[in-house]
């Protein structure tokens, strides 16, 4: 049985392409399952000149799918209200409050608010300020709530600036940083499969990993995001935060026990273990690449992408190696790479394990190969599953070995009914559940190390463009690794 959650749901920036693309589909999810039933009502503003009915009816398009239960859309909107609302005039949170109020009796919702800011980021300190000092938020029994998107900050020191502008109005137990990819079903996943198997648990540190691989790929370019992208770049955009996320599930001790408080202090642990790169490091640890054209004529480089300036060096692609300087991760390379116009689109993690230290069926005179490595993938997207390389007889005459695949999928019925990223983060919001969602400390680590990796490429020209659309980026990555007698386990025409 699904525990209704009872809350008012402010939403600034309602009209934007986040909230009707994700956040309400996600919202609805929650009313059709019944996490939301009677007692829940969402004010959406903006500086539009909606009414309600206007406003219920682009939440109705939004989640209004083929196959919709036309009555439960119908009943499901009259919990919308829009107020016209400009975050940076403050007589418009007077009317604002008044309407919250008046909701909050009708709903019955006891005072429990959640603040969803869906706006650019340098609107969230405004509203955060404004909302406490015009006495939005409730006193007493109820919750008050603060959703933040992505980016939270370009650099350590702004983000700072940010999160310092936030805290004067909530403690950082009321702040959810958003952060999509750990909606993910296959990123929770990752602590199931480390914690729940002493079979891998046992072998997860460096005794028996050899490397571990990150990769989060897109075929697509900059679409129409090139203004917002160009200023941020591969390395703000993918790394600091979704990666660098990936990476502290992988690389965290466990938990005391699985929740939230107890989770977050594992991964700040192992964030503060990172090595943070001098120069010289950075400039051998870290690639980054642009797209050229392709060769076809089909797709033009990056520089020639609308709204991207014709001399632009921001980076559309990066990998890198991670070291942490810790008892379990000693010596032991946590490779990342992402980039747009790669060869397909995916996300998996490659877990590396060292081949046994004798192998007692290396026959060369036969012509028997090597031993493989065992290799855990974690495929996180499109296919949600597993697979583990094992090396076993090939049952021909006599004794040769050949690497198998050990594979799991989870199957499309099962993939479609898993709550969408969106879903799954705003049912964790209303729980009060903060496992899910980046902490200050995380993002500060997370930002000092990526500093350091931009503080040098700033310095340095780089020879852009240097990878081809459909390729797995610039040649450097895969030197990266080859520098390292190592390969990635994921390479073109698998
Ligand atoms: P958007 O530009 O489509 O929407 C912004 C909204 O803010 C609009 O409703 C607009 O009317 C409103 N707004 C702007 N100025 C205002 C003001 N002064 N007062 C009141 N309302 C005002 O932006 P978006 O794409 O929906 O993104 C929202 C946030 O989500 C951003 O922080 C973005 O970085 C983040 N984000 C978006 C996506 C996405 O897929 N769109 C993905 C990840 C993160």
């Amino acid at each position: 049985m699904p525990t209704e959650r009872r809350s008012l749901i402010m939403l600034f920036g309602a009209t934007g392409d986040l909230a009707t693309r994700k956040l309400y589909p996600a919202i609805f999810n929650l009313y059709k399952k019944g996490n939301l039933k009677e007692h829940f009502a969402v004010i959406g503003t903006s500086r539009y000149k909606f009414d309600d009915e206007k406003f219920r009816e682009t939440v109705s398009k939004s989640v209004s799918e083929k196959g919709v239960d036309k009555k439960l859309v119908e009943s499901f909107i009259k919990h919308f209200f829009f107020v016209t609302h400009d975050v940076t005039d403050l007589d418009h949170y007077s009317v604002l409050k008044e309407k919250a109020e008046e909701l909050d009796k009708k709903f019955k919702l006891e005072g429990n608010r959640v603040f969803y800011i869906s706006m650019a980021p340098n609107f969230f300190g405004t509203v955060a300020k404004n909302l406490k000092n015009q006495g939005l938020l409730t006193e007493g029994k109820g919750f008050n709530r603060l959703v933040i998107e992505k980016p939270f900050g370009r650099d350590f020191e702004s983000a700072k600036e940010l999160n310092d502008a936030l805290s004067e109005s909530f403690e950082e137990n009321q702040i959810y940083r958003i952060d999509h990819y750990l909606g993910k079903e296959m990123i929770q996943n990752i602590e199931a499969v480390r914690f729940g198997n002493t079979i891998f648990e046992a072998l997860w540190n460096n005794r028996y990993i050899d490397n571990i691989q990150v990769t989060l790929a897109e075929n697509l370019g900059v679409e129409e995001r090139a203004g917002y992208y160009d200023n941020s770049g591969a390395l703000r955009d993918m790394v600091q935060n979704h990666i660098m996320q990936i990476v502290s599930l992988l690389a965290m001790e466990q938990p005391v026990a699985f929740k939230d408080t107890d989770i977050r202090s594992e991964k700040v642990k192992a964030l503060r273990s990172l090595r943070v790169y001098n120069v010289a490091e950075a400039s051998t640890n870290f690639v980054r690449g642009q797209y050229s054209a392709s060769g076809d004529g089909e797709t033009k480089e990056y520089r020639e992408e609308d709204g991207v300036p014709a001399d632009s060096n921001t980076e559309t692609f990066v990998a890198g190696k991670l070291l942490f300087d810790n008892y379990r991760w000693s010596g032991v390379p946590f490779y990342i790479r992402t980039g747009k116009k790669l060869a397909d689109k995916f996300t998996r993690v490659d877990v590396v394990f060292k081949k046994p230290l004798v192998d007692i069926f290396s026959f060369p005179q036969d012509g028997n190969t090597l031993l493989s490595p065992n290799v855990l993938t974690i495929h996180i997207e499109p296919e949600q599953g597993f697979s583990l390389v094992v090396n076993a007889k090939n049952g021909e005459q006599g004794f040769h070995t050949e690497p198998v695949n050990l594979d799991f999928y989870e199957n499309s019925q099962r993939t479609k009914a898993t709550p969408q990223p969106y879903e799954r983060l705003i049912h964790d919001v209303l729980k009060g559940d903060g496992t899910n969602f980046s902490s200050w400390p995380e993002v500060a680590s997370a930002w000092k190390f990526v500093d350091q990796i931009r503080r040098v490429w700033d310095i340095q020209q780089p020879m852009f463009p240097n990878y081809i659309p459909g390729s797995m980026g610039p040649v450097a990555a895969d030197e990266l690794l080859a520098r390292d007698h190592r390969e990635w386990i994921y390479k073109l025409n698998q």
